[in-house]
């Protein structure tokens, strides 16, 4: 069946369609042992944080060693040097080298943002210049982007490339900020302006270009270990060749770069709240407090159990959502269309969801290090512990690739223009067959069926979202706060749907029933805190439409959100004593 993105919200997905971890095959579950013994030989076994200030050759010697082990090249073509694996098993390496702490960034730049735009966007000639060279780390990369006067609003940069007098040349001038690796880096994606171009273009530019200067290393709250300074580009000589893509093509292929980069850095949060569960669930045994271990008690149950929820439900989306990706490209090729093409218009397909699970993944990850700091108690708030580490570090996956601001508006923004200029989804359709629907939908909540319940949290979406627009028209736009509300909301569903679809899977797989119930109550749990997030959101952006005679409004919300009979505090403490018996995160 062909998948489209956002069509979860109008169209029935069924538990056969998707991919769900329990998927994983021998060959993908060894890369990621691979990656773990390589991160437990190379960084965990160090005596302080890694710090690019003065660490920096070790730093650069680490991508040196993961080439080696072949994990430079993994999106590369096998022709260019690479091991081209399918997009799912992409995100799974990002997961797996979370626990890498800092250097997660580093390598990530390296292998995506920084070699993607060749990768999907350079002809032969460059890939063949460059993509091997990347793959085995001879040349690092990075991608530069941002200004010190465009961050979010990247299409503002001031970087110009003007024609040099003979024309065989670009002349880079400008300034880009916060550009990780480029304290080793031997080339650089640059986003500039040609001339008095409107939109930006991209550039592969070689650090031996010459006119280039790098800033000091930036002194940071967290990732020290990864590289991160200036870029200054003096009258720097890019050979015309060295374009990449077409003129004024380069916003978009910053876009496009950032949708992948945001379902990665998804994947890169489930790992890195894996360990910082697992570290909870050893240091929480050992603990003693009142005589006895600390995870005995419920308030120290409730946070593991949160934490799980949190990788259960964000890993269920993401890896559906990689697998979609890796379908429609497969759908694409069969069309004849080009490799990189297909390979961009899957990315861009799932736009939606990209940006959905990158706020989703980050604030869970965020709430894991927060959690498992506050379970280590006066050990989490020193340094020897390594856990106020992982906090830190956690704090810029909610800034990058797009802050989870603009992702959450980006969500809605996107679905919006496919609703309404493209008409690729017919939101209106479901609309119309709103009151109907919610009238029969009157059923208390424990007597719906699972499905139904997810299919009245897409429902309470439309409802809200066609009022919102009556409301407010193409103003909508400006009332950020009901659009991230909304965005919310949208995402919630995706999420919960996910988590249905992989028990459902489960269900006809060889697994042991007491397996599948105790998943199955993560999905309990999961439906709840959806149901309790969605009501209050709900009736928030009620509470803010200009017309106070939202009774009608406020009587659907009630229809489509009545209580679920289960106990979230027992589901939760039994979901994590499972975990506490096992010692880590088993699924
Ligand atoms: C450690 C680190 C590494 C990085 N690595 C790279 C890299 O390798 N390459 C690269 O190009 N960039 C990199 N960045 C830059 C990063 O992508 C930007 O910091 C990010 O996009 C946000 O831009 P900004 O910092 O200018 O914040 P701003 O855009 O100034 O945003 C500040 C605040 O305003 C909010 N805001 C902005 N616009 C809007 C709006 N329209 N509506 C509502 N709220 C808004 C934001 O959500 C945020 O809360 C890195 C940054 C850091 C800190």
């Amino acid at each position: 069946m062909n998948k489209k993105g956002a069509d979860f919200l109008t169209k029935k997905t069924l538990p056969s369609e998707v991919f769900i971890p329990e998927d994983w095959n021998e060959e993908q579950l060894m890369l990621k042992e691979m990656i773990h013994d390589f991160l437990k030989k190379e960084i965990h076994t160090l005596p302080e944080e890694l710090d690019a200030s003065k660490d920096l050759d070790y730093i650069s010697g680490l991508l040196d060693k993961s080439a080696q082990l072949g994990l430079c090249g993994l999106a590369i073509e096998e022709k260019y040097g690479g091991t081209d694996l399918d997009f799912n098993t992409g995100l799974l390496f990002t997961e797996a080298m979370a626990p890498g702490f800092s250097f997660a960034t580093t390598i990530g730049a390296h292998v995506s943002i920084g070699s993607l735009p060749i990768v999907y966007y350079g002809n032969d000639e460059q890939k063949k210049k460059y993509l091997p060279k990347i793959a085995t780390a001879e040349y690092k990369a990075a991608y530069a982007l941002t200004e010190p006067g465009a961050g979010s609003d990247a299409n503002s940069g001031k970087t110009k490339a003007t024609f040099s007098n003979d024309r065989k040349y670009y002349l880079l001038n400008g300034q880009k900020m916060w550009i990780t690796n480029a304290g080793f880096a031997h080339i650089f994606i640059v986003f500039a302006k040609i001339e008095d171009d409107k939109d930006l273009s991209a550039f592969i530019v070689e650090k031996t270009f010459g006119g280039i200067t790098l800033g000091d290393e930036e002194k940071k709250l967290g990732i020290k270990g990864s590289s991160t300074r200036q870029v200054f580009f003096n009258e720097c000589p890019v050979p015309l060749e060295n374009l990449l893509g077409k003129r004024q093509e380069g916003f978009k292929i910053a876009l496009n770069i950032l949708n992948s980069g945001r379902i990665k850095l998804a994947a890169g949060s489930i790992g890195g709240i894996k360990f910082a569960l697992n570290k909870s669930i050893t240091y929480s045994s050992e603990r003693i407090q009142f005589d006895k271990s600390i995870n005995k008690f419920s308030a120290i149950q409730h946070k593991i159990g949160e934490m799980v929820r949190l990788i259960f439900a964000s890993e269920s989306a993401i890896y559906r959502t990689g697998k979609n990706i890796d379908d429609k490209e497969k759908e694409l090729e069969n069309q004849n269309l080009p490799k990189n093409e297909t390979k961009l218009k899957a990315l861009r397909e799932f736009a939606i969801e990209c940006a959905i699970l990158k706020v989703y993944s980050t604030e869970a990850l965020s709430y894991g290090v927060d959690e498992t700091l506050q379970i280590y108690g006066g050990m989490g708030y020193s340094t020897e512990a390594g856990v106020e580490m992982g906090y830190r570090d956690a704090r810029i996956t909610r800034i990058y690739e797009g802050t989870n601001e603009i992702n959450r508006m980006l969500s809605f923004a996107e679905l919006m223009k496919r609703a309404f200029k493209s008409k690729e989804i017919n939101l209106q359709k479901a609309g119309r067959s709103i009151p109907k629907i919610v009238f029969k939908r009157s059923l208390p909540f424990q007597k719906l069926t699972t499905y139904k319940i997810i299919e009245n949290f897409k429902m309470l979406f439309l409802i809200l979202t066609s009022y919102t627009g009556k409301a407010f028209g193409m103003k909508l736009a400006d009332e950020q706060e009901i659009v991230m509300d909304l965005a919310d909301i949208m995402g919630e569903a995706y999420i919960a749907e996910s988590v249905y679809l992989r028990i459902e899977k489960l269900k006809e797989k060889n697994v042991s029933q007491s397996e599948i119930e105790l998943k199955e109550s993560v999905l309990n749990l999961q439906l709840y805190v959806a149901n309790q997030k969605i009501i209050q959101k709900a009736n928030i952006i009620i509470d803010s439409l200009p017309n106070t005679k939202n009774r009608s409004l406020r009587f659907i919300v009630k229809r489509l959100t009545p209580q679920l009979a289960i106990n979230p505090t027992e589901t939760r403490r039994n979901i994590a004593k499972h975990m506490i018996e096992n010692g880590e995160y088993t699924w």
